[in-house]
């Protein structure tokens, strides 16, 4: 016996409503992008794993515990892209973009991939949307970042919960790092192998351990105490966070799994979802591109989670009503079948021009193709859902015509095509077909 071929675990085949929905998501992505001054850019799907080591951080998660890491033929050690900032900061250093002067705004779409045990909304392949702003300079860029993110979800009918916090200044952090340390290590204990290491290495990464008992310890943990630059930058943040009807709650467990972060961090979650409830994080970054090998440039993003965003929106009625042809072209025999190829082609032209700027997605000319009864086509035109159907048999070949038939009701014209020129058949068969539905309802 052959083996059955499957996805493999954590991963899965987009396809149907899903994929209608997230093509629908990026769009909305890409037309906000233009609004607030934001370029694509695509960068590899793999790079090298020292870019994720030194960036997101070789204790967190990310990288210690859901990289996917190989080596390639020539032993170069890659991993597969666990998000989607480093190699966008890479990509900025590399391209020497800081010296362009000013402002850089990059946008991205695509897969990444992380080893996570999978479960409702966690995959180990997903899609993520993310806004990369360098040159951010002030929090003016922050409230910047959070109103794109929040309009993104308001374009797209989603409501969620936005939770923001500030991780403080190097000066706060020193501060706070040293707190944490006090606390965990007189509990050391009681501490997982990775946090006794994190007391040495990484103290803020001791506040999102997923063991219990270390949970337990950070939920009575200090917070951090912002010095007065930081707390100032934050109440303008929530000045205009409040004066633009953003709703927020200010969280200071809010740490974020990712080394990068400094100064302003966010994120979303919908009651929509499950265990998984997060939509989208960010936050400021003004160390990345220094410490990646770049100049010191300031840098504030987020990133979206597609696949979550896409299950809340189909979990809503659906909006618009399934897709279907406007018109399917039935032959028969190989003539008919040969005259409803050309005909079909004629109006698939005209129908592209006519919808060019008409709705996100248009309906479509559909053709049965291969020999078939006349029977056997009207239900496949029924199956597909179109309202008429122009019919080529042997009369309409000898005399160069069609038979438009409404479906479902059974009225019917015949459309000269010989007479028309190529440009006026589409017209002249629309035309048929609205005269059909008007005489009904007559
Ligand atoms: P992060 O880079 O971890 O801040 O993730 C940003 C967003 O990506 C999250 O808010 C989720 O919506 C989404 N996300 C992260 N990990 C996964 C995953 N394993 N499966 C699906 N979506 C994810």
């Amino acid at each position: 016996v052959t083996e059955r071929l499957k996805t493999p675990r954590g991963t899965r085949d987009l396809s149907g409503e899903e994929v209608a929905v997230i093509a629908g998501i990026e769009d909305a992505a890409r037309a906000l992008a233009i609004h607030y001054g934001f370029e694509e850019i695509r960068t590899p799907i793999f790079e090298s794993q020292s870019l994720f080591e030194r960036s997101v951080g070789d204790e967190t998660d990310i990288v210690a515990k859901e990289l996917y890491r190989f080596v390639d033929r020539k032993g170069r050690p890659l991993a597969l892209r666990p998000e989607g900032t480093a190699g966008v900061v890479r990509a900025y250093i590399e391209h020497a973009m800081a010296a362009r002067g000013g402002a850089t705004k990059l946008y991205y779409a695509g897969p990444m991939f992380r080893y996570e045990r999978p479960q409702g909304g966690r995959y180990r392949q997903f899609l993520q949307i993310g806004f990369e702003f360098f040159g951010a300079t002030g929090v003016t860029a922050d409230f910047e970042i959070i109103d794109l993110a929040w309009r993104l979800l308001e374009r797209l009918s989603v409501k969620a919960g936005l939770r923001v916090n500030h991780l403080g200044c190097a000066a706060c952090r020193e501060a706070f790092s040293r707190a944490l340390v006090d606390h965990f290590a007189a509990r050391r204990e009681a501490l997982c192998g990775d946090c006794v290491r994190r007391l040495e290495k990484k103290p803020l990464r001791l506040l999102d351990c997923k063991v219990p008992a270390c949970r337990a310890i950070a939920g009575d943990a200090p917070s951090i105490g912002l010095c007065a630059t930081c707390r100032a930058e934050n109440d303008v943040l929530h000045d205009l966070l409040r004066g633009s009807g953003i709703a927020f709650t200010a969280d200071a467990t809010l740490v974020r799994g990712l080394d990068y972060y400094t100064g302003i961090v966010f994120e979303m979650t919908s009651a929509k979802l499950g265990a998984q409830d997060a939509v989208l994080g960010g936050g400021r970054y003004d160390n990345l591109v220094a410490d990646l090998g770049g100049a010191a440039v300031p840098a504030v993003g987020f990133a979206v989670g597609v696949d979550r965003l896409a299950s809340i929106i189909l979990a809503e009625p659906a909006a618009s009503p399934p897709r279907a042809p406007l018109l399917y072209v039935i032959g028969l025999k190989p003539e008919g079948l040969a005259e409803a190829a050309r005909l079909t082609r004629i109006l698939r032209r005209w129908h592209e021009k006519r919808t060019l700027a008409a709705s996100a997605r248009p309906d479509w000319i559909e053709m049965g193709h291969g020999e078939r009864s006349l029977k056997a086509r009207l239900k496949e035109a029924d199956r597909l859902g179109a309202a008429y159907v122009a019919i080529i048999g042997e009369d309409e070949v000898a005399n160069g015509t069609t038979m438009i038939r409404e479906m479902g009701h059974g009225g019917q014209a015949v459309v000269a095509l010989r007479e028309l020129k190529e440009g006026a058949i589409g017209e002249a068969i629309l035309a048929t077909m609205e005269r059909l539905t008007e005489e009904r309802l007559r």
